[in-house]
């Protein structure tokens, strides 16, 4: 589904990604770890399409595409859907309006049908009941005044509504307490543990990956990926620390 090759990419002249490989099948998981600073969110930003990351070297295929040639609508059209390490707040956009036009635009690029607002709103609160969200935050503007905890939920359910082939998910972990954890983890199963998906899950830490295990997991340091393993990689990494791991 995704083939990564000899990636390198820079952000302002300096260079971040020095080389990465990697390869993720349709219906695995994937989990990429790693120190502050390594480049996780640079490689979940470069697949996505952000502007201000110029790829130098190397390339990268989505479903046989070269996904670096097509501009971010493109990219979301064919499937990839990016989470946000620090979820984005739009005032004066309720979430609903929002995704339904985000939705509908993926739609319209696919050829297909839009969806009417009874429908959408149909699939929306089916998504946040899923997902333990209070039906009034979709009618709030995106995100503002949403407690951590509450974003990363909000991810789920845009990820859940717009039911992507392939999502890149960059410490949806992050600031997290446990009940939420569970539930975002379930979320991620729920949507996209299935044959024909794929999920690039960056994360600092193992606790997450004891409710969505992966099918691999990748230590990136300094630009490149240094280790690769199964879940245990991630118990491990815990235990000892990134250092004498990555060395
Ligand atoms: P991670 O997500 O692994 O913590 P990032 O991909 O966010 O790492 O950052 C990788 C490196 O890129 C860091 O050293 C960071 O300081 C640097 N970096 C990020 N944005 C910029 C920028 N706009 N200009 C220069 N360096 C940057
Ligand atoms: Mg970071
Ligand atoms: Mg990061």
């Amino acid at each position: 589904m995704l083939k990564i090759e000899n990636l390198h990419a820079e952000i302002d002249g300096k260079e971040i990604l020095k080389g990465l490989d990697l390869e993720i099948r349709p219906g695995e998981i994937h989990a990429i770890m790693g120190p502050n600073g390594a480049g996780k969110s640079t490689l979940g930003y470069v697949l996505g399409g952000r502007d201000g990351y110029e790829v130098t070297q190397g390339s990268v295929e989505f479903e046989g595409r070269n996904l670096l040639d097509m501009e971010p609508h493109e990219r979301a059209a064919a499937g990839v859907f990016l989470g946000f390490q620090y979820p984005v707040e739009i005032p004066g956009i309720s979430n609903v309006q929002f995704l339904r036009e985000a939705l509908n635009a993926q739609r319209k690029a696919r050829g297909e049908e839009p969806l009417s607002g009874g429908e959408f709103l149909k699939r929306a609160r089916a998504q946040a009941d899923a997902l333990g969200m209070e039906q009034d935050m979709l009618k709030r503007p995106v995100n503002v005044g949403f407690s951590g905890g509450e974003k990363k939920r909000n991810e789920m359910v845009q990820m859940g509504i717009i039911d992507p082939k392939f999502a890149i998910l960059d410490e949806t972990d992050s600031g997290l307490d446990i009940d939420a954890l569970k539930t975002v983890g379930e979320g991620i199963n729920r949507i996209m543990r299935k044959p024909d998906k794929a999920v690039l899950l960056i994360t600092h830490y193992q606790r997450l990956l004891e409710y969505v295990e992966p099918d691999a997991v990748h230590v990136l340091a300094a630009g490149r990926i240094v280790r690769s393993g199964g879940p245990e990689l991630a118990v491990e990494l815990e235990r000892e620390g990134y250092q004498a791991v990555a060395a």
